[in-house]
């Protein structure tokens, strides 16, 4: 039987012949298809800037120098993301520092948000997790009073949005971000292979960025085409016109590969409303703050392991033998070994993200699924617990 994995890309032959155009034309990297997808990007999103760069981790990295986050900032994160969304402060001589979860959006809580707040936070990084955008118009609230600067890591948001105060924004193209990120690794909602982009409207952000990705190169004397000159130190985050072109093309599909997401995220959760050891993805307004529009990037469950008497790691051989792969997102950032040995943090500093953590699993969600493999997830699952 072929696994079917967690997630995976969609391409088609069109990305195919997208991609097989560039490596015929003249310009592998540094060439029209860039700017063309960036370009496309920010038109999407409503951004005025997008500086598309070599992963979702330099996206985070870029930003954070571009905010002259460094040695002595702290930037708050939340535990419940990939490493990158913390280690991007570390890179900078930064201190990342955890706040906890909200046990039901699984995204950072802005109440323990603005407790933890502390003197010297340059940064927030608020990570849409699983697709799922932050109550952004409340973090930027908590964080703009105290003069920090808002970064929103969209690696799993792209093509979402969210209701506030009557107004649809699309994640990437509303005010309470200063710099989003996005990722376009292939588990990702649309890929590049890999890739990644910052989305910003501010003018000096963007130029920052632009020249953080290419060595913090500046080309300044127009009457001396050859002259270059680096007043600070930069990186090589290019990305290529190769992945551009492929990254173009499968945005004209976001759309779709959203809907699709969202129509398996029903099928779902129609299908396990009625589970009682099984807790599906809750959407709840928040005041003015409404989710109509998720783009799904992972469909996670919490299992009651213990109440149905299967460890997770037993759970996942026995899906794995029914063909279905699952995965687990995330183990809480702040209990990796590095940031336990560095800062002292440990069990019981955010409780929420652990006891979320204890519970998760992700079952397979991407667009090409057949309706065939829904129902045949639903079925092991169901058939966890007989
Ligand atoms: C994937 C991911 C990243 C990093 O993206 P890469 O393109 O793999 O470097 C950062 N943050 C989150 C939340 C992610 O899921």
């Amino acid at each position: 039987m072929k696994m079917i994995s967690y997630g995976r890309q969609s391409l088609d032959a069109v990305d195919v012949q997208a991609v097989v155009d560039v490596l015929q034309g003249d310009w592998l990297t540094c060439g029209p298809k860039v700017a063309a997808f960036e370009q496309a990007l920010g038109k999407y999103c409503g951004a005025k800037h997008v500086i598309a760069v070599a992963n979702g981790t330099a996206a985070l990295h870029v930003a954070m120098l571009a905010a002259k986050v460094g040695r002595g900032d702290r930037v708050i994160t939340t535990p419940n993301t990939f490493l990158a969304s913390a280690n991007c402060a570390e890179y900078v001589g930064a201190q990342a520092v955890f706040s906890d979860i909200d046990p039901a959006s699984y995204n950072l809580d802005p109440v323990l948000l603005e407790q933890n707040w502390t003197d010297g936070t340059k940064a927030v990084v608020a990570v849409d997790f699983a697709g799922r955008p932050c109550n952004m118009p409340k973090i930027a609230g908590i964080a703009r009073e105290h003069g920090a600067v808002v970064i929103e890591d969209a690696s799993h948001a792209i093509g979402g949005g969210f209701v506030f105060e009557g107004k649809e924004y699309l994640v990437g193209g509303h005010p309470w971000a200063d710099m989003t990120t996005f990722s376009f690794h292939p588990v990702k909602t649309m890929t590049t292979g890999e890739g990644g982009a910052i989305a910003t409207d501010d003018d000096e952000l963007a130029e920052r960025c632009r020249l953080l990705r290419s060595h913090g190169m500046v080309k300044n004397r127009p009457e001396e085409p050859w002259y270059y000159e680096m007043p600070e130190l930069g990186f090589n985050y290019r990305i290529t016109d190769i992945q551009c072109a492929l990254g173009r093309s499968q945005l004209k599909k976001l759309d779709g590969f959203v809907e699709r997401r969202q129509v398996i995220t029903e099928r779902y959760n129609n299908a396990f409303s009625k589970v009682d050891w099984l807790t599906c993805p809750q959407i709840q307004d928040d005041g003015n703050f409404n989710l109509t529009r998720v783009a799904w990037h992972l469909y996670v469950v919490q299992i009651d392991f213990s109440g149905i008497g299967k460890s997770r790691a037993e759970v996942m051989a026995e899906l794995r033998e029914a063909g279905v792969g699952t995965q687990v997102h995330y183990i809480p950032v702040h209990m990796q070994p590095y940031y336990q040995n560095k800062y002292g943090y440990g069990r019981g500093d955010c409780p929420a993200a652990e006891a979320y953590y204890e519970q998760c699993l992700s079952l397979p969600l991407f667009p090409s699924m057949t309706d065939e493999q829904i129902e045949q997830v639903i079925a092991a699952v169901k058939g966890l617990c007989k």
